[in-house]
């Protein structure tokens, strides 16, 4: 495989498992984002990450340090310059998303290829932005990125087909499970996930069952291995609410309205796991 530097732009919850999972694989991985706290958080979330596939006996105290060893953190998004693919990972705003994609198109190699690991955002219009469309695609990962196979890859309109055996082949390499989906609001894996979440937030929003109790009927009754509002706050209160707004737009459909406690919960900054607090609270942040 001719790909052996990876930008990953954002190291929060997705970007720092991007890191980990490409450099882990030997790739030369340069992680960024917008200042040194953020980075610092992604880098040591990664080391904690490894730590404890460690104590599994799933990695070595060498594999550990070889993989850190490929990981280099920049606020500088000029830092990508060299990259052979980016897989872009910020937050899931379309604005900050077509703003990025512009700056990845005027600074990176002509050949390079542009993922971005949005949610929902259409690909086809992020590679409408750039003066290389055929080079954009969607690497969508799944959270924990270490843990989970699947890589929903979405193909813009404009997505040639080269690219995309490039990105296939690029999954396989860090171990991961490619799946091909069309470029539509939320693709395939969210356009199923997120009207769940959302249908638990309005059971919960009109009080017909503690979050606790929600969350135990779908593990208990339909073998879900995580309730959705535990699975919500996994995936961030923030990412959950520009989803749903992106299927509703999208649509233009009633049926995926938004439950007004998003609103609320994200103006409270309880965005769940990675701000200590939301269906649950968490200790360890
Ligand atoms: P997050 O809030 O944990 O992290 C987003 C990071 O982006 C933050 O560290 C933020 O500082 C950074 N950022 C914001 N603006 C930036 C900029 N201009 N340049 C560089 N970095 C910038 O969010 P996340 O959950 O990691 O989501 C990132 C992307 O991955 C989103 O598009 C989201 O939809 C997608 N995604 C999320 C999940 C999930 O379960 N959380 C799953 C699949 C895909």
């Amino acid at each position: 495989m001719n790909i052996k530097t990876i930008g990953v732009v954002g190291a929060g919850t997705m970007g720092n498992g991007i890191a980990q999972v490409c450099a882990a694989a030997g790739l030369k991985v340069i992680m960024q984002d917008i200042g040194d706290a953020q980075v610092g958080r992604g880098l040591s979330t990664v080391a904690g990450s490894l730590d404890r596939l460690i104590k599994k006996e799933k990695i070595s105290a060498e594999d550990k340090q070889a993989t850190l060893s490929n990981i280099t953190i920049t606020t500088q998004l000029s830092d990508l310059a060299d990259a052979d693919v980016v897989v872009e990972a910020a937050t899931e705003n379309e604005a900050l998303k077509l703003d990025l994609f512009r700056q990845l198109d005027s600074l990176c190699q002509p050949e390079a290829i542009l993922a971005s690991n949005t949610s929902s955002i259409s690909l086809t219009r992020i590679a409408g932005v750039t003066g290389r469309a055929d080079k954009v695609i969607g690497m969508h990962f799944m959270n924990p990125v270490p843990m989970m196979a699947l890589i929903e890859v979405i193909r813009a309109l404009q997505t040639s087909d080269a690219v995309y055996r490039r990105i296939h082949e690029l999954s396989e390499f860090i171990g991961k499970v490619p799946v091909e989906a069309k470029d539509s609001p939320g693709f395939v894996a969210n356009r199923i996930l997120i009207p769940m979440i959302n249908e638990a937030a309005y059971v919960y929003y009109e009080g017909l069952a503690s979050a606790e109790g929600i969350d135990e009927i779908m593990k208990l009754g339909m073998a879900h291995p995580m309730g959705p509002l535990m699975l919500a706050d996994l995936i961030g209160l923030d990412t959950c609410y520009a989803v749903i707004k992106v299927l509703h737009e999208g649509f233009g459909d009633s049926k995926y309205r938004p439950c007004p406690i998003w609103q609320q919960m994200v103006d409270a900054g309880y965005l769940g796991r990675k701000s200590g607090r939301g269906f649950y609270t968490y200790e360890d942040r």
